[in-house]
This record gives structure tokens, sequence and C-alpha cells, in this order.
């Protein structure tokens, strides 16, 4: 069975239409909501585990985007600029998920983006700045930018 992650971005007009229901109604695929946000009268963003065979994941991705929702696959946002990393751990007590987790005896840190919910922790830790666009659900970014 295959598995992915994908962020959905429901703009206002369409934040309220039950669409997601019907990805295992009339699809057969298993979800499972790994975060979500809404921000009234803006938008909503919800992370999403799709789990089925690829080509019914590929229908059901289709049919979101055909109900105007917009589907991004977190891998395709969220990475680590890995010649920034000098693995120095600091993000992997913060990570809820385990994505970041040390390797021994190599002492390296790895990161799996399957894992990943974007909760921006990481982000917040890393003195280099190496974790990228890990802020699709942290609940501060936007107080951050307004101070900017
Ligand atoms: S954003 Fe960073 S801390 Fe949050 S789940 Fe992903 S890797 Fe872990
Ligand atoms: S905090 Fe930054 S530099 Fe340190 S291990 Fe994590 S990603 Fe790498």
């Amino acid at each position: 069975m295959a598995s992915r992650n994908v962020l959905l971005i429901f703009k206002s007009n369409i934040m309220y239409k039950p669409v997601i229901y019907r990805l295992a109604r009339d699809f057969d695929l298993i979800f499972n909501i790994l975060e979500a946000k809404i921000l009234p009268r803006r938008e909503g963003r919800i992370l999403l585990e799709l789990r089925g065979d690829d080509e019914t994941i590929e229908k059901g991705i289709k049919f979101l985007q055909d109900h105007q929702v917009v589907v991004e696959l977190l891998a395709d946002k969220v990475w680590r600029e890995d010649d920034l990393c000098v693995h120095c751990g600091a993000c992997t007590g913060l990570c809820p998920t385990e994505a970041l987790s040390l390797s021994r005896p190599e002492l390296k840190v790895l990161f799996d983006v399957q894992k990943c919910v974007a909760c921006g922790m990481c982000g917040l830790v890393c003195p280099f700045g190496a974790m990228k666009d890990v802020t699709l659900f942290d609940p501060f970014a936007e107080g951050r930018a307004e101070e900017k």
C-alpha cells in the first residue's frame, strides 16, 4: 500500500465544503489528518496522509483539485539544506514525530520527510537555518512575520 502526505489548501470560498470524506466514500482511500489550521475568512490548511494504491491516490488528488482544492506534496514543500546542517542534534529533541533523528554510532541527524508534519519547531531552533519551509503549520509564524 502506498502512502503520501499532501498539503491541502482551501481558499475561503470552499473552506467549509465537505470534500475530504469523499476520499473514503468514493475512492476507498484511507486518510489520516496529521495537522490542520483554519484562518477564518482567509484559508484552511490540512496536512493529510493518504493511503491506498498509487492510481487511486492520484484519482483522489485529481478529485480534490477538480473541487478547487490546492494540493501539494509535502515532500516538495519541506526539505533540509544538507550543506547547512552540521548535525548538532538541537532539532531532534523537539521534533514531535521523530522525522529528525540521530543515527548511532554515526551521530548523523537523519531527516525523514514522510514523518514530518511541518510544525516548524526545528526551524525555530536550527542555528543555521537548514530546515526549509517547515512553518506551514507553525502557529507563531504569522506573529513573527508581523513583528518584522
Ligand atoms: S517541521 Fe521539523 S520539527 Fe516539525 S515535524 Fe517536521 S522535521 Fe519535525
Ligand atoms: S538543528 Fe539544524 S544544524 Fe542542527 S542537526 Fe538540526 S538541522 Fe542540522
